[in-house]
């Protein structure tokens, strides 16, 4: 078994795609996994200072709460080789490779006010991932062209510098990566970052789902066979996709009232035992941060000898 990492950014409430595409696979995956909640990466654009700690907050609480309890959990800030191997990779990467990241161009690129870390976040990231060795990085797509650009710089030190770097390989999860979609605009994402309308949170209490689950985007299809995946149906295979990811049966269903139902109580189903951990780890606040306290200890002894190797092969 391979190591493995996994950063979640607090960039807003984690969703119900957070969990379905990223926690669940990571509850299946603890052995030498280490699993962070990289504040740092929040901060590459416009943020408030209190939501970021309320948010960092709440996702390293609901880490514990859907069951990583073998792996080890961490904060990108409390382990300080994160931005200390950064900088060493900003002396190694180019303005014109980071210029092409398709997330800056589409983020940010040729705005005046946009953040230099916006910039050379794909610096940073690459430290997340080679600080620790690992030989295989699961990734989905978006996300694709950042550990490209890792494995260039990590090649590019070594030939310079000495073989410092384990050059990871970029691999799809298996079973590919759930994705899922806005309720509401089930062309997108469904995404953490807005307070979007369309996003189930994973605190959000069962009415507040069944609100949300009622007012899905769905299409004027009312014939029998309706309810059913097609490229030309996404709000319907999303909510079909949910429903199965959460444990629950298309079977019989033939209106979208009926399937609503279904996705609903599956949804409500899924969270009810997240939400109650939850409210118990938050009433034990002490845990929570001595977990992560034990965490980021274990992850700077892990990195330590990759940030030395790394400054004394550069020259420092
Ligand atoms: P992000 O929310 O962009 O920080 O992504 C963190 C992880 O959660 C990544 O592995 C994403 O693939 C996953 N993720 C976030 N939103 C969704 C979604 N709507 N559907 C599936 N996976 C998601």
């Amino acid at each position: 078994m391979t190591r493995t990492l996994s950063l979640l950014t607090p960039s807003g409430r984690l969703t119900l795609g957070s969990y379905l595409g990223a926690l669940l696979p990571m509850s299946r995956r603890q052995e030498d996994a280490f699993y962070g909640v990289s504040d740092l990466h929040a901060m590459t654009t416009e943020h408030d200072p209190r939501l970021l700690r309320s948010y960092a907050d709440e996702t390293a609480t609901l880490f514990l709460a859907v069951g990583l309890d073998r792996a080890t959990l961490f904060r990108q800030s409390h382990v300080p080789a994160h931005a200390q191997l950064a900088y060493l990779l900003e002396c190694v990467a180019t303005t014109g490779e980071l210029n092409r990241m398709i997330q800056f161009k589409e983020k940010g690129r040729g705005v005046d006010s946009t953040r230099v870390s916006l910039f050379t976040y794909p610096a940073l990231m690459a430290a997340d991932i080679l600080l620790y060795r690992p030989e295989q990085v699961p990734v989905g797509a978006d996300q694709r062209q950042h550990v490209e650009l890792t494995r260039d710089l990590a090649l590019r030190f070594n030939r310079r510098y000495g073989p410092v770097f384990t050059v990871p390989e970029v691999v799809v999860p298996e079973g590919g990566t759930a994705r899922v979609m806005d309720l509401l605009h089930p062309d997108r994402k469904m995404s953490k970052s807005a307070e979007a309308a369309g996003s189930v949170y994973l605190l959000d209490p069962p009415d507040v789902v069944r609100r949300k689950v009622s007012r899905a985007v769905t299409d004027s299809d009312t014939g029998p066979g309706a309810v059913r995946r097609s490229e030309a149906k996404p709000g319907v295979t999303n909510l079909l996709d949910v429903l199965e990811a959460c444990g629950g049966s298309a079977e019989g269903l033939d209106t979208y009232g009926a399937l609503k139902r279904a996705v609903t109580d599956a949804v409500v189903a899924t969270l009810e035992p997240i939400q109650k951990r939850y409210a118990d780890l938050a009433a034990d606040p002490v845990h929570v941060t001595q977990v992560f306290a034990d965490g980021a200890a274990r992850c700077r002894e892990v990195t330590a000898p990759v940030l030395a190797a790394a400054s004394a092969a550069i020259g420092l």
